[in-house]
């Protein structure tokens, strides 16, 4: 998963993309990345880190310009490394550049295509890099000197027409303007607003909603599936349908566990989607379990906080911080390897021991993917003293992989792929085990917004949404994404360069740091 954002202001913007960025670092943590535009001139920092890691003062010094684009990048395909950094940019026409949060279902056929019929280089396999080179080139054969927004419109469409899969994308045409654009499902989030200043209105559209409301900007809408925004270089904004049948189908795993709880999503507050997420998963165990023997319900930080809360309280029982999170450790998810998430749930979450002593807990995560996270847990509550040790999880067993952005393990990977409750229950130790019902789950999220009919529950119910997701590309996937091909990807990363040639580069340093 990835954040981006797109500012046009009446004044310099590095620093609000910067602290935008900040408020989408929870999207990614792998890499982040700014370009911002002056007289023409793109200037550009990017690296591996954290977002205070990448940008020095130096570098900020260096990033001027009224309008930019920022991306804060988490490895889909397990791949990661300074070359696949964003924004991505090429030269013509114009000078474009891009970011992208979302994952192409059809990445190989348009990088042959981009190659063989269109003749453009592609310098990683990034779908990212072939989404920028599609619009890049459906744009170059309109012709222009200067784009229109029917010209930029009419290449959004065709981008559409071309792409499979999830996209939500924000671009800057150096000298022109800011665009961004979601696929005709508009699977991925994204945002937009404005801002009023003297010197007249600024433009923000980003992941999340979070971003505008603390950068002070007024959340206008989200941007409609297939639908494309430019504001143009006078600061004039344009509002365009590209795509004939759009249909909303937004994934839902955002309200789950990607989104900050304080962002609004196709008008869902996530915060309030995850307390009806509690309070549906109250009612299951109520029905499963009239006569239950629950003592304290205990969160696993720090996702599932608020389902847990809500859960305490529809049960009527008292609920505890059983588990105090090392805030300063990496994220176990992303790590290749077993051992070493393993490892890493144990430094990253202790036991407050007497929250547990004698009790009987109900553990809540907010998903339980691979188990490893569940399984130490259940042994470090059992540790601590706890009598009996409940697991829930506030969303459904997660049994197919993602496609459309998510970083999740290959199929077999997967604790629940072909389990049963009951054989889950026994893997990561649970005395009992109460999975969130995907229709509770769904009805959570559309109670905030019933207009939407349907949510993308791929990873729930293996029902891809943009229909050409088959077996040999599920195949595929899983090679590329199994621990073995992570650990190997990682290392055949090479440092390298992944600086564009010809932009200005901050502090002009040829090299990103790990
Ligand atoms: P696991 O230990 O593999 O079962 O993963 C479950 C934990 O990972 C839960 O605590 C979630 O909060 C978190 N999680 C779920 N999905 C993701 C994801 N795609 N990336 C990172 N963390 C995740």
């Amino acid at each position: 998963m990835c954040g981006v954002v797109g500012i046009f202001g009446r004044s310099d913007v590095k620093l609000q993309l910067y602290d935008a960025l900040t408020m989408l670092q929870h999207r990614g943590q792998d890499a982040a990345g700014i370009m911002t535009c002056v007289g023409g001139r793109l200037n550009q920092r990017k690296g591996v880190g954290l977002v205070k890691d990448v940008f020095h003062t130096r570098h900020m010094a260096e990033l001027e310009g009224n309008m930019g684009i920022g991306h804060v990048r988490y490895p889909t395909a397990g791949s990661s490394g300074p070359a696949l950094a964003q924004p991505f940019y090429v030269n013509s026409p114009y000078g474009i550049c891009m970011a992208h949060n979302g994952n192409l279902t059809n990445t190989e056929e348009l990088l042959e295509h981009l190659f063989k019929s269109d003749l453009r280089h592609i310098n990683t396999d990034s779908d990212s890099e072939a989404l920028l080179n599609v619009f890049a080139h459906e744009l170059h054969l309109l012709g222009k000197l200067k784009p229109t927004p029917d010209d930029i419109f009419e290449s959004v469409r065709r981008v559409h027409r071309r792409c499979r899969g999830a996209y939500a994308v924000v671009g800057m045409i150096a000298n022109y303007g800011i665009v961004a654009f979601r696929d005709p499902f508009g699977i991925r989030p994204l945002v937009f607003g404005k801002r009023q200043t003297d010197n007249g209105t600024e433009y923000m559209v980003a992941s999340e909603s979070v971003a505008l409301d603390v950068l002070g900007f007024q959340v206008e809408r989200d941007l409609a599936p297939g639908e494309a925004l430019y504001v143009d270089e006078s600061g004039e904004l344009h509002l365009h349908q590209c795509v004939e049948n759009p249909r909303l189908t937004p994934c839902i795993f955002e309200h789950v566990y990607f989104a900050r709880p304080d962002s609004i999503i196709d008008s869902i507050s996530v915060y309030k989607c995850r307390l009806r997420m509690g309070e549906h998963l109250a009612e299951k165990i109520l029905r499963c379990y009239p006569d239950h023997d629950i003592d304290v319900v205990i969160p696993i930080p720090d996702t599932s906080r608020v389902a847990a809360q809500s859960i305490a309280e529809h049960l009527n029982v008292k609920f505890r911080e059983g588990f105090m999170k090392n805030r300063y450790i990496g994220r176990t998810f992303i790590m290749p390897g077993q051992k070493e998430r393993k490892k890493s749930v144990r430094q990253k979450l202790n036991a407050v021991k007497l929250e547990f002593k004698g009790k009987n807990v109900l553990l809540v995560d907010d998903s339980i993917v691979r188990g490893t996270t569940s399984r130490e847990i259940i042994q470090m509550a059992r540790d601590a003293g706890a009598s009996k040790v409940y697991m829930a999880s506030a969303a459904p067993a997660v049994r197919y992989p993602n496609v459309y952005g998510i970083d999740m393990p290959s199929a077999g990977e997967l604790i629940a792929h072909n389990r049963t409750e009951k054989e889950i229950a026994e893997l990561i130790g649970a005395d009992c085990l109460i999975y969130q019902d995907l229709e509770d789950l769904v009805a959570s999220a559309s109670e905030g917004n019933a207009s939407i009919e349907k949510f993308d529950c791929a990873v729930f119910d293996g029902n891809y949404v943009t229909g050409d997701v088959d077996g040999l590309y599920l195949t595929k996937l899983d090679a590329q994404r199994n621990d073995q091909a992570k650990s190997n990807n990682k290392r055949s990363t090479s440092p390298g360069n992944g600086e564009v040639i010809g932009l200005h580069n901050p502090g002009g340093e040829a090299e990103y740091r790990q």
